[in-house]
């Protein structure tokens, strides 16, 4: 909890700005869009918290115009109009998506990145934009304290020191590796001539913490800054008192109260009975699941493939054949598949290959069509994969617990370097760890499993939205590990579907790569100059 950390000089000028100046969950009110939104976006790269980030960059900065804080309210009568409105429209007729009218800015800091999956879990109508594991090191201390969740049920509970025991472990050694592996890849791939020094350093400590975050476990603590609409929030808060994870449900708590103070109209019903009768039934229905899965076999834990189509659709260029032509035509959709069955398939490639042939770059997505198409995929990869992947909101995306039990990838960059077997060692005890927690806490358990475990999460997605996917996140700037799944995934949809995938597909980037990140931080160099930023 950060307590004051702000002057009273600070504190006044915070004050209009944000509903609190002394917790961790706090909403932003009285700022332009355009301020709200470059404030979150910094949130990326840097250690500061918003306010102190605010106080720095925005206040101090002459160029932002800040509204004038005296009668941050304004029109008051008109306010409780509008209130009473959303309570007739929302409470009286149940009319739900005139919640989605109205919306905030929140920021969750210092919330565990197992909390932050969670609410960046919710898709529909929320933007999250949280701290990058690439462009911030999480080797910071505060009070001689790593940064990283401390449970209460664990704490207070005779395997308190083997958590910390564990989380301090891969701490220390993320923290000790930092410098010596920043210099040793510096070494190995010296700025080519000509190249910008300060995008080279970049690019190298970029990879440094790309390599690093393997060791970070899942506990540790990040910020968050969500813009969503009030119907979104309402939902998001009845989902997370119902978690069991108790840090979620805490951070629900504070959560809704911020958002009282700023969208109160859109976001009542969550706090009412019938909100808590709703978290209810999500968290019984859960634990109903839980019984049934008892009865089923164990898992032996087999390796299995980072990438598995579990299943797809058979008929689908057929199917998107006929849905890029159901507009221009006046056929009932039956009639107009059956014509299209019977073309030959020259002509068909012929249609699709005329839909994309605009396409000169991944900017330009396939249309609708592309979404009749539908595959369900298994991914077996660490969690720092999932991480990012999870982020795509159009795909319907479930995970299992988080354990020790699927093994773990180890950085190429590590192998054979000194810090391979303080790596190996790490992820032993971090192994040990989890398996003395995992019966009593098995959601708090999570927490001490490092990002470089496996998972198995699954993805039912569209060829529309697989195409999105696959050719942002292979682009070279793309951490190596979720790079390498896209890669399979799109090899095996471009085997089940060998003209469609491979044509929706046509800009997923191949290319190898030894710094992902120094090509754009050289474009970025050159634009700041050009802008005369630098
Ligand atoms: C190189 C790289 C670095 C990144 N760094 C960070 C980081 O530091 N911090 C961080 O938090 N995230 C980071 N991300 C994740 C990124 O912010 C996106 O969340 C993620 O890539 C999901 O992709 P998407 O937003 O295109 O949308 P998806 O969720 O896959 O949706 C597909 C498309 O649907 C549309 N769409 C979906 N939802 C909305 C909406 N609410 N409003 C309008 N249009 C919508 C958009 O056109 C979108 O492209 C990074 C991603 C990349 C590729």
């Amino acid at each position: 909890m950060v307590i004051s950390e702000f002057s009273e000089k600070e504190r006044d000028l915070l004050g209009p700005y944000f509903t609190n100046l002394d917790r961790d969950v706090f909403a932003l009110r009285n700022l332009p869009e355009v301020v709200k939104g470059a404030l979150f976006s910094r949130y990326s790269r840097t250690t500061k918290s918003l306010r102190r980030t605010f106080l720095d960059e925005f206040v101090k900065n002459p160029d932002v115009e800040l509204p004038p804080a005296a009668d941050p309210w304004g029109n008051v009568v008109a306010s409780e109009k509008a209130e009473q409105f959303y309570e007739r429209v929302l409470v009286g007729y149940g009319d739900d998506s005139v919640a989605e009218l109205g919306g905030a800015h929140v920021a969750l800091e210092r919330v565990s990145a197992l909390t932050a999956k969670e609410i960046e879990d919710s898709r529909i109508g929320l933007s999250p934009l949280e701290k990058s594991t690439r462009y911030v090191f999480f080797d910071r201390q505060v009070a001689d304290e790593f940064e990283y969740v401390r449970p209460h049920s664990i704490m207070h509970s005779p395997l308190a020191e083997i958590y910390i025991r564990a989380m301090d472990a891969c701490f220390q050694a993320y923290s000790d590796a930092i410098a010596p592996l920043t210099a040793s890849l510096s070494d190995q791939f010296p700025p080519e001539p000509g190249a910008s020094e300060r995008a080279h350093r970049a690019a190298i400590r970029a990879k440094a913490a790309d390599v690093l975050r393997s060791l970070l476990p899942v506990g540790h603590l990040t910020n968050l800054g969500l813009f969503g609409n009030g119907r979104a929030f309402e939902y998001l808060l009845i989902k997370m008192a119902a978690s069991p994870l108790p840090e979620v449900r805490e951070l629900g708590f504070q959560l809704g109260r911020e958002l009282a103070l700023v969208i109160l109209a859109f976001t009542k019903r969550a706090g009412s009975e019938r909100g808590r009768d709703h978290s209810s039934y999500l968290r019984e229905r859960e634990i109903v699941m839980e019984t049934w899965t008892a009865g089923l076999p164990d898992s032996e834990h087999r390796p299995q493939p980072a990438v598995t189509v579990v299943d797809y659709e058979p008929a689908a260029e057929d199917k998107i054949v006929a849905a890029l032509l159901y507009p221009h035509s006046q056929l009932p959709l039956e009639e107009l598949r059956h014509a299209v069955a019977g073309m030959p398939a020259a002509q068909k490639l012929a249609i699709v290959q005329a839909h994309l042939d605009g396409r000169v770059s991944r900017h330009r997505r396939p249309g609708r069509a592309f979404e009749m198409a539908d595959y369900t995929v298994e991914l077996c990869a660490n969690f720092g994969v999932y991480k990012d992947l999870q982020r795509h909101r159009l795909c319907t995306q479930q995970r299992q617990r988080l354990s020790t039990n699927l093994g773990y990838t180890t950085p190429p960059e590590l192998v054979g370097t000194p810090h391979e077997e303080r790596f190996h060692e790490c992820m032993a005890i971090a192994d040990a760890a989890y398996q003395a927690l995992a019966e009593r806490f098995p959601a708090e358990a999570q927490y001490v499993v490092p990002t470089a475990y496996r998972m198995r999460w699954m993805m039912k997605l569209n060829l529309r939205e697989l195409a999105h996917m696959v050719e942002l996140r292979s682009t070279i700037q793309g951490h190596p590990d979720y790079r390498a799944v896209v890669h399979d995934l799109t090899q095996q949809v471009r085997t089940i579907h060998p003209v469609l995938a491979e044509l929706a597909t046509a800009f997923v980037d191949w290319s190898e790569v030894d710094l992902a990140r120094l090509k754009s931080e050289q474009r970025n160099e050159e634009k700041a100059q050009a802008l005369g930023l630098v």
